[in-house]
């Protein structure tokens, strides 16, 4: 299959259908070894200092792997991808715009899905039975994220990891299926964590820490429970089509869409504190002022550059959060015991 580098989650579905192999760049960058040199790649080509870690890890992706051919998400993701796509232009590299509907509305929704298939060369119909053949993996990947909140068998980090995966199932989705399967059957077989761990939500894009930021929440008796973006990647409302599928998909819209989805899933996971994390020089740091008005838990905003370890400023910035979480949990639950044993106020 030939490869079709992505900058988002896009209708994988319609790029399978038409014979290409999704591949999503930021997962490739982000997983390199040594992702800094690919970072130096953008800058030394002249990409500013002061321009989103991601998009310079894109580009560098692009020339250090010889990827070919790109689909660039225009609307609906990043506007600096509108500049990235004309660059990558410049070198040479074969560029295909996408712009997700101005509204989630089915009907938009299809007219754009039918316009992609066409460019592709392929029909929604072809799509729609790819859609079928990756009805399994989706349902593992929902599966996964029972096991993480409901049953307490998966970590933060592993959620994260499989959820920000179904972007491209890692390349190959039979492949991904099965090892998932064979993944779900040993988290099966675990203890559960402990149930005084705090309750964590994650929202915001996938930060460059990676598993890193996971790990240092759960070596202080809390976990991330909910990974808001990740678990929108694998389509947790299929629908009935697949323009009902990316109309329910909520990243690429507002922020109020996106509020719905995280209150409900704040209340049905039992939520006990939130971290935003916003990209450094990205647009959608600004949403924290609607979020931290929004939500009504506390709120912890972590920004990340091209800083890919946590640094001591962070760490100590999530113990004191967490530190502040145990003691509110603590009061609550003393009131409640005393309001048990009768007393009114
Ligand atoms: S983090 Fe923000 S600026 Fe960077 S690629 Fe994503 S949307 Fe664009």
């Amino acid at each position: 299959m030939k490869q079709l580098g992505i900058t988002t989650t896009v209708p994988i579905e319609i790029l399978l259908a038409a014979g290409y192999q999704p591949v999503d760049l930021n997962n490739l960058f982000i997983s390199d070894p040594d992702p800094a040199r690919l970072l130096n790649i953008a800058e030394k080509a002249g990409f500013p200092l002061n321009c989103c870690s991601w998009i310079k890890g894109i580009y560098g992706v692009c020339l250090d792997y010889g990827i070919n051919d790109v689909l660039c998400v225009t609307s609906g993701d990043c506007s600096n991808t509108i500049m990235l796509m004309e660059v990558l232009k410049l070198r040479g590299l074969n560029v295909i715009p996408f712009a997700y509907p101005q509204q989630p509305q089915p009907q938009q929704m299809e007219y754009t899905l039918q316009a992609l298939a066409e460019k592709l060369g392929t029909t929604l119909a072809a799509a729609e039975k790819v859609r079928t053949a990756l009805a399994p993996v989706r349902t593992m990947a929902y599966q996964l994220d029972e096991l993480t909140w409901k049953d307490g068998l998966v970590s933060g980090g592993e959620n994260h990891l499989w959820l920000v995966s179904t972007s491209d199932f890692n390349r190959d989705y039979r492949k991904f299926q099965s090892d998932l399967q064979k993944l779900i059957a040993e988290y099966q077989k675990r203890q559960p964590y402990p149930s005084d761990f705090l309750r964590m939500a994650y929202i915001g894009v996938p930060s460059v820490y990676a598993g890193g930021l996971y790990r240092f929440v759960e070596s202080h008796r809390a976990r991330v429970v909910f990974n808001e973006v990740q678990r929108q990647f694998a389509m947790p409302e299929p629908g009935n089509s697949l323009a009902g599928q990316y109309s329910n998909y909520t990243y690429p819209y507002s922020i109020y869409d996106r509020l719905r989805d995280i209150n409900t899933e704040i209340a049905r996971r039992r939520i006990d504190g939130v971290i935003h994390y916003v990209q450094a020089f990205c647009h959608r740091g600004i949403g924290d002022i609607i979020f931290r008005d929004a939500l009504k838990l506390p709120v912890l905003t972590m920004e990340g550059n091209d800083d890919f370890v946590l640094n001591s400023h962070n760490r100590t910035r999530i113990e004191a959060f967490l530190d502040m979480l145990r003691l509110k949990k603590l009061k609550a639950d003393h009131i409640e015991t005393y309001k048990e044993a009768g007393n009114e106020d």
